[in-house]
């Protein structure tokens, strides 16, 4: 295997895994702190330029999180990187205040992201996906981190840093019955939706009964693209839920997802923050916004009218098998309490099931020897800091991975700025603060 070794001589001050808008904020927080503090930081991102969920970057979708939560304004409203200012620069403000909302289209702050990325053009190196970190040693310490990067040109690249910072996202949640099929071309995850179904309709590969999996936001918009799109699909909802949900975005309720409340849960005992998240789901998980579900009722309604049955939604369904038939896939499923099984034959499925956040410990599993745990499991600082021991000196922070210490808001957009500021803050004012070691109950996702 070819290994290019680069920056052999001098390593990084900071490298950041993934540039979505975690490492946007952060690179956005570092340059407004100085230039210096953004100068030896280099982003490697695995696509080939910037895209923020570009696969569900569907017609019509709007953003579930207020514009004024963009990557900067909690942190500093005068920020020239906010999403009024990126109007302001296309011409287009007037026009956006005119339309007299707070939730852009998902095209458009995608647009905004890009427009915020193109400028840290010469700190990110795009098609470069790390598939490694190891610990670079010197008479028993861990001095630096090399990682291992991957590009369409090399197999093997390796790269050294000082400091991490891990902003990959989620990764697709496949469910049991369908891991042996995920390389089945007739099973999409939701994250890769647009770019195979344009495959599918490229190929005039024939399509008839389709079967989204899922009761959530995506399930909902893809189900609700399918219909609009393919008048003559037959379309199936299968969901282990009993209803589709709205999600609640009450102003009560949304407090949870103010900067001020990721230290209330923080400080809580490990079962009284899980409790609160448990109660507070139905602002994020297997929900959805309330306009998409009525027109999904409506469909169905109508088709009582019409007698069609081209749409079926079966909640409390379950798809406990799958079988790859030469024509299409089986799927057995079983209904509510009863043991009775019956079958569904589909042309394809889509998986609206979710991320699973464990990309980030999964690329730093050689440094788990080095990190400091609490029943096994690595603890995570206030300021997001991976928790190490004497030995290790590279800090290496997670942005997106700490929900179960830092909340609900940790996967989202809602808190962006003020966590890239504590990062910022924690990286500048060097290894980790005696107030970083205080007893923490803090965990991180697995
Ligand atoms: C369809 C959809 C819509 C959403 N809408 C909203 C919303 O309206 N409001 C909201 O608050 N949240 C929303 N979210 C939640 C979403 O997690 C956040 O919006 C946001 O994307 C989080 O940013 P991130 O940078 O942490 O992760 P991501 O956006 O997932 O970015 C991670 C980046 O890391 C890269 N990467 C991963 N692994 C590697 C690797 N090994 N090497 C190099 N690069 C790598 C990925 O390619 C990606 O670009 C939505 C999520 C989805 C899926």
């Amino acid at each position: 295997m070819e290994v290019q070794h680069m920056h052999t001589l001098e390593p990084y001050d900071l490298v950041g895994v993934g540039f979505g808008p975690s490492n946007l904020s952060l690179a956005i927080a570092l340059a407004e702190a100085g230039e210096a503090r953004l100068g030896n930081t280099l982003f490697l991102e695995q696509q080939p330029g910037f895209c923020w969920h570009g696969s569900m970057l569907l017609e019509g979708s709007t953003m579930q999180i207020s514009f004024l939560k963009d990557l900067v304004s909690l942190r500093n409203p005068r920020s020239r990187f906010s999403f009024i200012n990126y109007l302001h620069e296309q011409g287009r403000l007037s026009d956006f205040i005119n339309l007299q909302t707070f939730f852009p289209t998902r095209l458009e702050f995608n647009d905004y992201l890009r427009w915020s990325a193109d400028k840290f053009a010469d700190n990110c190196r795009y098609n470069s996906r790390v598939t490694s970190v190891s610990p670079i040693l010197e008479q028993g310490r861990v001095t630096e981190l090399e990682l291992s990067v991957e590009t369409p040109e090399r197999p093997t690249t390796r790269i050294r840093a000082r400091n991490l910072v891990m902003g990959v996202g989620g990764r697709p949640n496949i469910p049991q019955a369908f891991a042996p099929h995920r390389d089945n071309d007739r099973v999409i995850h939701s994250s890769d939706y647009l770019r195979r179904m344009d495959e599918i309709i490229r190929q005039n590969r024939p399509l008839r009964r389709v079967a989204v999996i899922g009761a959530g936001q995506s399930a909902a918009e893809i189900f609700h693209d399918l219909g609009n799109r393919f008048g003559h699909l037959e379309l199936s909802l299968i969901s282990r839920c009993r209803s589709m949900k709205p999600s609640d975005d009450s102003p009560f309720v949304n407090e949870i997802f103010n900067p001020e409340y990721t230290d209330y849960l923080y400080d809580r005992q490990d079962s009284q923050r899980q409790s609160l998240m448990e109660e507070y789901r139905n602002t994020n998980y297997s929900v959805v916004d309330m306009p998409l579900l009525e027109t999904l009722f409506q469909w169905r309604y109508q088709q009582q009218i019409t007698g069609e049955t081209r749409l079926s939604f079966m909640f409390d369904t379950r798809v406990e098998q799958v079988e790859a038939r030469d024509n299409g896939l089986q799927l057995a499923l079983s209904s509510g309490e009863s043991t009775a099984m019956q079958t569904l034959d589909v042309d394809l499925v889509i998986l609206a099931t979710g991320y699973r956040r464990d990309g980030a410990t999964r690329m730093l599993e050689a440094i788990q020897p080095y990190l400091a745990t609490q029943d096994g499991t690595p603890q995570v600082t206030r300021q997001y800091e991976l928790q190490t021991d004497d030995r290790f000196e590279p800090r290496i922070y997670l942005q997106g991975a700490c929900e179960r210490s830092h909340g609900l808001s940790d996967t989202l957009l809602s808190v962006l700025p003020t966590r890239a500021q504590e990062i910022a803050q924690s990286l500048a004012a060097g290894s980790q603060s005696p107030a970083a070691h205080k007893p923490i109950n803090a965990r991180i996702s697995a």
